[in-house]
């Protein structure tokens, strides 16, 4: 690990957590030996559970999805050489502090490096434990004249960490720093507070996003057992005020790697939820999470399984992102068997060989007659 594990902070009481440091982990009922083997992860990571997601943890199954999620585990410090420390590039592509700019007409803004939860499979993890400063509206600033100074950018990515885990009243401040910017049209933001403490979604959080400018909320669930009645209260809450709700999750080994527990999480989310699955994620080359990452085969061939085989908004958009910020790349099982000029042969989502007939306009246009008004007019004689 780079710096070190950082001192956590004392959660505040609105965000209470029932496991902040690795002593509390001593009151939950985890195997002795399995703590004596996951002592040197529990020491180097971060470590945050709030109750709400504590709650959820089915302690008889040692493969419990949200244990998995939340509790240390001593693979996290086996580094395989090809892994990497920054793996999609934040730092490499980032121009003053706090800020990622990527794309052309969007930036990344990080107004804190806290989360609700620390997920063991978090792909900046490293970049949470460095954390040495939080929230201030004097580190803001340069990232804040960054986009004010960049006409092309539309939209701010507010990531982090959490910046859910804000006060109303800090939020409100980077929403109205924000809307000052003239060519902004939409905030987004990523979050797992709805997923690890729903209660936090309430009124005085929507007044705090909520203005001038279009509010995209980013969700974060990766296995059905995470939407509890709380969660659909939440995500009621933000519908309600108008947001734009859509979900990522990580494809991770032994949590949802397979297609029907995908495909309960995804309907659940847009049926019960009213979000949208948006991105499924192939497990970055983040350093030590080689025991979730599975083989882009193996996401293939559960996309084969969704697309189809769930209505059209449930299936989500499987993708990767490449080292170095070379960006998102869309994958999918290919459809297409074959083309000639514009003859097509495609397979469906059965694996039914269908040809497909491509009809292009002709240069110089050539007058055809209709078939269907000949057939009419014969038909009147
Ligand atoms: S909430 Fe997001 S940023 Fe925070 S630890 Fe989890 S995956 Fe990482």
């Amino acid at each position: 690990m780079s710096s070190g594990k950082r001192q956590p902070e004392q959660p505040s009481r609105a965000h209470a957590q029932a496991v902040w440091r690795p002593t509390d982990l001593d009151g939950l009922p985890i195997d002795p030996s399995e703590r004596a083997r996951n002592q040197a992860a529990e020491q180097t990571f971060n470590i945050r559970i709030p109750k709400h997601y504590l709650s959820q943890i089915d302690w008889d199954n040692p493969r419990d999805p949200i244990r998995l999620q939340t509790i240390p585990q001593a693979e996290e410090l086996l580094f395989d050489p090809r892994e990497l420390t920054d793996p999609i590039g934040d730092r490499a592509h980032s121009p003053v502090p706090r800020i990622t700019h990527r794309y052309p007409d969007r930036v990344l803004l990080y107004p804190t490096y806290q989360c609700a939860v620390y997920c063991r499979h978090c792909f900046r993890k490293e970049s949470l434990s460095d954390a040495s400063d939080q929230f201030s509206e004097e580190l803001l600033q340069p990232a804040l004249s960054y986009i004010a100074a960049h006409p092309e950018v539309q939209e701010v990515i507010v990531t982090g960490g959490d910046p859910l885990i804000l006060s109303n009243q800090r939020l409100t401040y980077l929403r109205t720093q924000l809307e000052a910017i003239a060519h902004l049209r939409m905030i987004r933001f990523h979050t797992r507070v709805p997923v690890v403490t729903p209660q936090r979604v309430d009124q005085g959080l929507v007044q705090a996003l909520k203005g001038r400018l279009m509010v995209c909320v980013v969700t974060h669930f990766n296995h059905p057992q995470e939407i509890v009645p709380a969660c659909k209260d939440a995500a009621q809450t933000l519908r309600e005020a108008g947001f734009v709700l859509l979900n990522q999750t990580v494809l991770l080994r032994g949590i949802n790697d397979d297609a029907e527990t995908l495909k309960t999480l995804c309907r659940e989310l847009f049926y019960t939820l009213g979000i949208k699955p948006y991105y499924l994620h192939h497990c970055d080359l983040t350093r030590g999470l080689t025991h979730f990452r599975t083989t882009i085969e193996e996401g293939l061939d559960i996309m084969q399984k969704l697309r189809g085989y769930m209505s059209g908004p449930c299936v989500p958009q499987y993708v990767l992102d490449l080292p170095g910020g070379n960006g998102k790349i869309p994958l999918g099982p290919s459809y297409t068997v074959g083309k000639e000029g514009h003859s097509y042969t495609f397979r469906n989502y059965q694996g039914k060989v269908c040809s497909y007939q491509e009809v292009v306009p002709q240069n110089p246009p050539v007058k055809q007659s209709d078939p269907q008004s000949e057939s009419d007019a014969s038909q009147q004689k």
